[in-house]
């Protein structure tokens, strides 16, 4: 279902001075894509400061986006962005809906008086914000992005930049367009970005075809030595220690994708990846068809996500994370 509260926010927008735009912890190619694809239209169309502010770090083959430079990370700057936060006029939550997702930035975002707007399309969302555009079936947030863009009447100032970092978030959040989340109205979104000089090639590679030699070893090891596969009920899954993750000079985003190499397996439909990352341990879900992971994760590991692609975290050590999800493997 589809919910959009917009209603003066152009006003809104035409009169802001400060704008910040937020997305969640550990951000990923939708929420670097839909932040500064936002700014860059932001700073092509009105008059206003406006300032992208994430909670963490992310990985490398995301830099290369027009702004990028500009992003403060909370985690290395906490008082500017405390600042910048407190002095906003409007906020802009983007790809999560709850103030949770952004860790101790939330605290800052629920403080200041700025008017907040989520634009997301992850399930349930909170209602901290005056405005929403939320849409659970939309692909990404960055396709979102794109309708706000042409509620405001601004689909022409869509140029190579803003659609370069839309269409990031759009090929990633879709799996490059295979996940059932792509959409007619997706490659409708697509070919007009295309249309504006979007090399989509190009993009491709600088996501995807950017790696070290450590991680396509780590993608290597993974899955020679470290799946455990339960063909009974159709699950398979992937546990790394933190010692593991040494051995291969791991990096920010060197373990993503791994989980869906598991429900590549004829008759698996229900796949994690379990991570020991800087004394947490961290969990991907993955489903095809009707299991929801998202359920899943909420129940059983304080997460969530969508129905196909969720997230959790365990606060006991790996060795029990592991036994307490083997226990759940769904009969
Ligand atoms: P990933 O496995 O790629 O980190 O995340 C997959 C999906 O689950 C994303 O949509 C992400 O926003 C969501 N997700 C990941 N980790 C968490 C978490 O700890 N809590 C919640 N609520 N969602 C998560
Ligand atoms: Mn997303």
């Amino acid at each position: 279902m589809r919910t959009t509260n917009l209603e003066g926010i152009q006003e809104l927008l035409e009169g802001a001075k400060k704008i910040v735009i937020v997305t969640h912890w550990s951000p990923d190619g939708d929420a670097i894509g839909s932040s500064l694809g936002l700014k860059n239209f932001f700073n092509a169309t009105i008059n206003a400061n406006v300032t992208v502010v994430v909670p963490n770090s992310y990985p490398s083959f995301l830099h290369w986006m027009k702004g990028n430079n500009d992003v403060l990370l909370h985690t290395e700057h906490p008082e500017e962005v405390a600042e910048v936060v407190h002095e906003a006029d409007v906020i802009f939550c983007l790809d999560f809906n709850h103030l949770g997702r952004i860790n101790d930035l939330g605290l800052e975002v629920e403080k200041s008086s700025a008017r907040k707007c989520i634009i997301d399309h992850h399930p349930q969302p909170g209602d901290f914000a005056e405005f929403i555009l939320h849409d659970v079936k939309s692909s990404s947030t960055c396709e979102l992005i794109y309708d706000f863009i042409e509620y405001l009447n601004g689909v022409s100032t869509i140029e190579k930049e803003i659609a370069s970092c839309l269409y990031a978030g759009i090929m990633t959040d879709t799996g490059s367009f295979r996940f059932p989340s792509t959409s007619a109205k997706t490659h409708k979104v697509i070919a007009q970005l295309i249309e504006a000089g979007v090399d989509n090639s190009e993009i491709y590679n600088r996501v995807h075809d950017n790696c070290t030699e450590d991680k396509l070893r780590l993608l290597g090891f993974c899955l020679s030595e470290k799946i455990k596969v339960f063909k009974d009920s159709g699950t398979a899954y992937f546990a790394l220690s933190s010692e593991e993750l040494d051995r291969f000079n791991y990096q920010k985003g060197d373990t993503e994708g791994v989980v869906n190499y598991a429900l590549s397996i004829a008759g698996i439909y229900f796949a994690a990846f379990i991570v020991e990352r800087d004394g947490v341990v961290k969990m991907s879900f993955r489903s095809k068809g009707e299991f929801n992971v998202n359920e899943f994760a909420r129940e059983h590991f304080s997460g969530g996500g969508h129905k196909n692609a969720a997230g959790g975290v365990s606060n006991v050590s790996l060795e029990e994370t592991t036994a307490k999800f083997e226990s759940l493997i769904p009969k």
